[in-house]
């Protein structure tokens, strides 16, 4: 019996400590699970206490509590079985019988103390004087509480039978061992109860139950749970798995092996796949690795990255390991679709301009010993092929053109669209074949020219001297040199010099200058008199000069030509036609009116300004007689679009202008044009004769042009006369008006003002 006793405190101990875990989980079933603990230790105490008092009356109460706290044990026992089952959940109506019966069998239990009607506890008293109590049941009431403990048994035990039965197998276990340890617990309660022995031990099972429910309910994960979790995860995940055992044999492969590589793939062919790897892997300390792999596979390529993992034991032992391979063909073939979508032009399938220049950037870098040139080709007047013919047919001359350029290609040569009609290749000095280049675009010339269409494709060459240059810098040399062959239609390659770029510089920094110069009146009228056959002064022709702050007196021969181009004349014209009527104004006011002013009309004027409205309202402006605002317009601006430009100088006739066409015979058709526009004066520049060769020819020629003029009803004047000679045998001619430095050169207005006022 003592050591009963000590076995009950060390139950009390062991459960204490178990609650104070049980605590500690945050599991849902830990409310229910405390109640059954608390109550074992109840039970427990209760137990201890019968076996030591000595009073009779504690005895029966303790052994009273100890049957009501078996009702109640059972009622806690199937309360938490329902929420760890999930069976049987919510029946209130089942839940306040029970309750009530086992109140009623515990108030009964109580009452026994005074009435004995369900059992008697006796003293019983050894020969060796050693005493302890018995219990003396009396059999119909006691059995009542038997029959309901059974039922309550009955039901506990029939709930976790169909738990067992239903759960998944990997569960099973989980309700199994409770159900055996219920089982044993009642059969040693039967039996202790049979035997009716005082050392009733079942308490120490109601215990066992409680501590093994909770560890089940709150503690527990099944084994078999978290592998075929694993394993499905693996078998289900979008890599192929490999796995293999200390021997490099593959033990395992998931599904995706099968979609990989066909479903037939045997270990065999698997072992070969890895087994180098596995070797090397294996012999040394790395954990994992990562590598790449391409298989050719149904004829088509495919790209997979493949990870390796080491399976060690706990003594970090080698084991086995395993390779993730997953199959990136798709996604690195969207990234080249990509890359090339955005590398190259859509239409001819060269880089485009941004990714030329990277590859240009590599090739150079990669070949530091090789010498580059740069070449660049444009189409002269593309626009105008798209507007006479439509973007497609443009679009076939861009292909076409991509397609014979390439047929220059060899190795480290790059090739790019860079902007609409401009194509650069970048090329080893040493293969570069201008031959090649000029045949391919008389292909292309044959097959677009038309009667409406003369097409001309020019190529510049820049050898590259500075690899570290920027590349946008390299193809503007290029085009630069280009630019340098515009008109000459022969001249088909043409290479950048360093004249080029200063060139180039310059006439963005004089077109830079263009704005402030006007508006500081730094451009200056300088006048050319123009005399008559008596020597008299007609008039003077008004020549730009510009005052520049820093370069000093500028010829228009060195801006002309670029304000022109940049479309800024127009604005230099005006201001020089507003200087002449200001100064013929000026004249007029003090009674000078009998000279003229010749000014220079450029063919780019008619694109830009209304030349009618802006010359009526400057002599309308200023007051002044429009036959003393002669205007010359050269030879070559009346040939385009000859019919508005008759028109134009019809009206300005009408007005009273008198006009002079400039530059006479420089031209290509001049006799022609001389049919069908009215003008009053025909000058012709001695310049554009030959003055060493055929002399006499040339004579000869110029007589006849002066006669054919002047039977036309038209005047002549000649410029560009420098000689006595000249003067006597134009007059001979029949010329009578004369320009030249044998008479003037051209002055400012004060100087001619001094000399011929
Ligand atoms: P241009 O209209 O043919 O002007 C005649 C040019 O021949 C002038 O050159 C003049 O200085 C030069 N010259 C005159 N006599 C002789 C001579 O005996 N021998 C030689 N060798 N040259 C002579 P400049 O002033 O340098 O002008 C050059 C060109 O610039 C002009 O040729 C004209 O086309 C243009 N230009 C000048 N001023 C203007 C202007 O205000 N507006 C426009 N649009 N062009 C202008
Ligand atoms: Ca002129
Ligand atoms: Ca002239």
């Amino acid at each position: 019996m003592k050591y009963l006793f000590v076995a009950l405190c060390c139950m009390v101990v062991l459960l204490l400590i178990w609650i104070n875990r049980v605590r500690k989980s945050e599991a849902e079933l830990k409310k229910p699970i405390l109640h059954l603990l608390w109550l074992a230790v109840f039970m427990v105490v209760i137990k201890g206490i019968f076996l030591i008092c000595e009073n009779r009356i504690t005895a029966t109460l303790a052994i009273g509590c100890y049957y009501s706290g078996i009702d109640w044990l059972l009622i806690v026992l199937l309360s938490y079985e329902e929420a760890y089952t999930q069976i049987f959940r919510g029946n209130k109506v089942f839940k306040r019988v029970t309750y009530g019966l086992a109140a009623l069998d515990s108030l009964s239990m109580f009452l026994n103390v005074f009435f004995g009607h369900i059992f008697v506890v006796v003293q019983h008293v050894y020969s060796d004087g050693y005493d302890e109590w018995s219990i003396i049941r009396s059999t119909v009431p006691f059995t009542l509480h038997l029959v309901f403990t059974y039922v309550l048994v009955i039901l506990c035990v029939s709930l976790l039978v169909e738990k067992t039965v239903r759960t998944p197998a990997t569960y099973r276990r989980k309700y199994l061992v409770v159900l055996i340890l219920l089982l044993i617990t009642v059969v040693v309660n039967g039996i202790c109860m049979l035997a009716k022995s005082p050392y009733d031990i079942s308490v120490f099972f109601y215990c066992a139950l409680g501590i093994q429910m909770s560890y089940y309910s709150l503690f527990y994960n099944p084994k078999g749970l978290i592998d075929s979790t694993m394993a499905l995860v693996v078998a289900d995940i979008s890599d192929a798995v490999f796995c293999f055992d200390i021997r490099g044999k593959c033990v395992y492969t998931n599904k995706m092996v099968g979609e990989y590589f066909g479903s037939d793939t045997n270990f065999d062919v698997v072992n070969l796949m890895f087994e180098d790897r596995i070797k090397e892997y294996s012999k040394s300390e790395q954990e994992s690795a990562q590598y790449k792999v391409q298989r050719e596979m149904d004829g088509k390529l495919r790209f997979f990255d493949v990870s390796y993992h080491k399976l060690s034991d706990k003594k970090h032992r080698y084991i086995g390991c395993f390779f993730t391979l997953r199959d990136r063909t798709e996604e690195i073939e969207k990234f080249k679709e990509e890359h090339y979508r955005l590398s190259h032009d859509k239409l001819t399938g060269l880089f485009n301009r941004e990714y030329f220049f990277e590859a240009v950037e590599k090739v150079l870098a990669a070949n530091p010993d090789v010498e580059y040139t740069m070449v660049c080709s444009n189409i002269k007047g593309f626009k105008l092929y798209n507007d006479l013919f439509g973007e497609k047919k443009g679009d076939e001359v861009l292909k076409m053109e991509a397609e014979l350029l390439m047929q220059n290609a060899g190795d480290n040569t790059v090739y790019g669209r860079i902007s609409g009609d401009e194509f650069a290749i970048l090329v080893p000095t040493k293969l570069f074949t201008p031959d090649i280049f000029i045949h391919n675009i008389n292909l292309l010339k044959e097959r677009f020219n038309s009667s409406q269409y003369q097409m001309h494709i020019y190529i510049g060459i820049y050898e590259i001297h500075d690899k570290t240059e920027p590349v946008s810098v390299m193809c503007d040399k290029a085009k630069l040199a280009i630019e340098s062959h515009r008109g000459d239609y022969n001249a088909v390659v043409t290479s950048y010099d360093k004249k080029l770029l200063a060139k180039s510089l310059y006439e963005r920094k004089i077109v830079g200058e263009f704005d402030r110069a006007l508006e500081r009146d730094e451009f200056c009228m300088f006048l050319q008199p123009q005399i008559a056959s008596d020597g008299r002064v007609l008039g003077a022709e008004a020549l730009v000069r510009w005052q520049h702050p820093e370069r000093g007196l500028v010829f228009p021969g060195d801006f002309i030509g670029v304000f022109e181009k940049t479309g800024l004349i127009y604005r230099l014209d005006r201001y020089m036609w507003e200087q002449a009527a200001k100064k013929l104004r000026e004249w007029k006011d003090t009674g000078k009116e009998d000279m003229h002013i010749s000014v220079n009309i450029s063919a780019k004027d008619f694109y830009h300004m209304d030349i009618y409205r802006e010359l009526t309202g400057l002599v309308e402006k200023y007051d002044i007689a429009p036959e003393n605002l002669k205007l010359e317009i050269t030879e070559t601006a009346l040939m385009t679009e000859m019919k508005n430009q008759a028109d134009l100088l019809g009206r300005l006739r009408e007005f009273g202008f008198r006009i002079e066409i400039d530059d006479f015979g420089s031209g290509y058709s001049s006799l022609n044009m001389l049919k069908n526009i009215d003008v009053d004066i025909v000058k012709i520049d001695m310049g554009f004769l030959d003055k060493t060769e055929r002399l006499e020819r040339g004579e000869s020629i110029l007589n006849s042009i002066i006669l054919l003029i002047k039977n036309l009803g038209m005047g002549v004047i000649t410029e560009g006369v420098e000689t006595r000679e000249q003067v006597d045998s134009l007059l001979g001619m029949g010329c009578n008006m004369f320009q030249g430095y044998y008479f003037a050169k051209p002055m400012t207005i004060e100087m001619f003002e001094e000399k011929y006022k």
